[in-house]
C-alpha cells in the first residue's frame, strides 16, 4: 500500500504529521503530487475551532503540484508529470449553481470550498483533486512554484472583492487591513483602474506593502481616525466603493461608515459570530448602499487568468511570500504564520519529496559549473 505524509486536523488546536493512504484517482478526478502550498488565515479559523471541519481532515486549500495520476477519461486532456495550479474553489461546473454563474457555491452555500474544508486538502505529499477537467489549470513555462501559488486563493479573492464592488475608473476606494488578502484587494483596485486607492491598516511594514501594491495614501488606524480620513479625503462623502478584508465587527463597521450613499462595501472577511450594521452608517437602510459578499472564485479559468497576469508581468505576487518550511515543520509554521512575527505575510509549505528535487537541482547546478 503507498503511504504519503500529511498534516491532519485532529480538533481545535491540534494539527498532527501522520501516513495516510494516497489517494487513487476514480473517473473524472486526478491525483497531484504537492510541490508548494501555504497556510490560509482561514486555516488559523479552522485551528482556534471557530470554523468547525471534521476532525481526521487533511487540511490546506492552495495547492501546486505535477499530475501523478489521472482517472478514467482525462487522458487526452492532461498528462502525467504536468505542472498545474488547483484554486482553493473547485466548482464542477455543473450543478444548478454553477450553471447560474455562482461556482464558488457549487451544490450550496461555500460547496465550492473542498479542499480541508469537507474533502482532504493540499497539506500532504498528494492531493485527489475533484472535477479534474473543471479544475486542474497548467501552469504557463517558466514560472516558479513560488510565483503562481498565491492565485489559487489569496489573488483571486482579494481581486474578487475588486470585481464584486463593481470598481470603476476613476473611482475612490478604501481597503480595511493590509493582509494578504487585503493587500490582493488593494492590487485589484489598481487593476480596475482606480484612482485614489486608499490602505488601512495598523501595521507599518503592512502600510509600507500597500503602496507597492498600488495604494496611493496609506491610512494608520491607530494614529488617525479612518473613517474621519476617508472623508477627508473625498470631499466629505465617503468612498465609491470600500473593501473589507479581515472579517470583523469593527472593520466592517468602519468600512459601511467610510461607504458614499450609494456605493458599494464588498465584503472578503471571514465573520465569526454576528456582524451588525449599525443604523446611521446604514443611513436606516435607506442610502440605497450595496453591501456584497464573495467567496474566492475558482476552476481552472479564474486560474489560466490569474496567471496569465502574472506570466505578462502585469502583477508580481512573490513578495508576499515572505518564509519557507517543509512540510514536516508544519507545526512551527503555523506558530509563526498565526503570529503575524517576523513580518510574516504568507509561508511556502513544501513536502519532503518537493525540497529534494530542489536540492538536487541546485546540486546539479553547482556540479556543472
Ligand atoms: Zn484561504
Ligand atoms: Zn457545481
Amino acid at each position: 500500500m503507498d503511504l504519503m505524509k500529511a498534516a491532519v486536523f485532529r480538533g481545535p488546536g491540534i494539527i498532527q504529521l501522520e501516513e495516510r493512504k494516497k489517494p487513487v484517482a476514480r473517473s473524472g478526478q486526478a491525483v497531484i503530487r504537492v510541490t508548494t502550498t501555504t497556510i490560509c488565515g482561514t486555516d488559523v479559523h479552522i485551528l482556534k475551532g471557530e470554523y468547525a471541519v471534521k476532525a481526521g481532515l487533511i487540511l490546506g486549500h492552495e495547492p501546486v503540484g505535477v499530475i501523478d495520476s489521472l482517472g478514467e477519461g482525462l487522458e487526452d486532456d492532461y498528462f502525467i508529470g504536468q505542472r498545474v495550479v488547483v484554486g482553493a474553489i473547485t466548482p464542477c461546473g455543473q450543478c444548478f449553481y454553477c450553471l447560474n454563474s455562482a461556482h464558488s457555491q457549487c451544490h450550496g452555500a461555500l460547496g465550492g470550498w473542498r479542499f480541508g474544508n469537507t474533502i482532504d486538502g493540499a497539506w500532504a505529499e498528494y492531493l485527489l483533486v475533484p472535477d479534474a477537467r473543471a479544475n486542474l489549470a497548467p501552469i504557463p513555462d517558466g514560472l516558479t512554484d513560488e510565483e503562481v501559488v498565491l492565485v489559487t486563493d489569496i489573488f483571486s479573492t482579494g481581486l474578487s472583492g475588486a470585481e464584486s464592488g463593481n470598481i470603476r475608473v476613476g473611482d475612490s476606494v478604501a481597503v480595511f487591513a493590509q493582509g494578504p488578502i487585503g493587500l490582493c484587494a488593494t492590487l485589484g483596485a489598481k487593476l480596475r483602474g482606480a484612482a485614489l486607492i486608499i490602505g488601512v491598516d495598523s501595521v507599518p511594514a503592512r502600510l509600507e506593502m500597500a503602496r507597492r501594491f498600488g495604494a496611493n495614501v496609506v491610512i494608520n488606524y491607530r494614529e488617525q481616525d479612518p473613517v474621519a480620513a476617508i472623508k477627508k479625503l473625498t470631499e466629505g462623502r465617503g468612498a465609491d466603493v470600500t473593501i473589507e478584508a479581515l472579517g470583523q465587527q469593527a472593520t466592517f463597521e468602519n468600512a459601511l461608515r467610510a461607504t458614499r450613499p450609494g456605493g458599494t462595501l464588498s465584503s472578503l472577511g471571514v465573520y465569526s459570530g454576528k456582524v451588525a450594521a449599525p443604523y446611521d452608517a446604514f443611513y436606516a437602510g435607506l442610502g440605497d448602499q450595496k453591501i456584497v459578499t464573495t467567496l474566492c472564485p475558482g476552476g481552472k479559468e479564474r486560474m489560466r487568468r490569474l496567471m496569465a497576469m502574472v506570466a505578462a508581468r502585469r502583477v508580481d505576487l512573490s513578495p508576499l511570500i515572505t518564509h519557507t518550511f517543509g512540510l514536516d515543520d508544519i507545526h512551527e509554521a503555523l506558530d509563526l504564520f498565526s503570529s503575524q512575527r517576523d513580518g510574516v505575510m504568507k509561508v511556502a509549505l513544501k513536502p519532503a519529496h518537493a525540497i529534494e528535487a530542489l536540492e538536487v537541482v541546485e546540486t546539479s547546478a553547482l556540479t556543472t559549473k
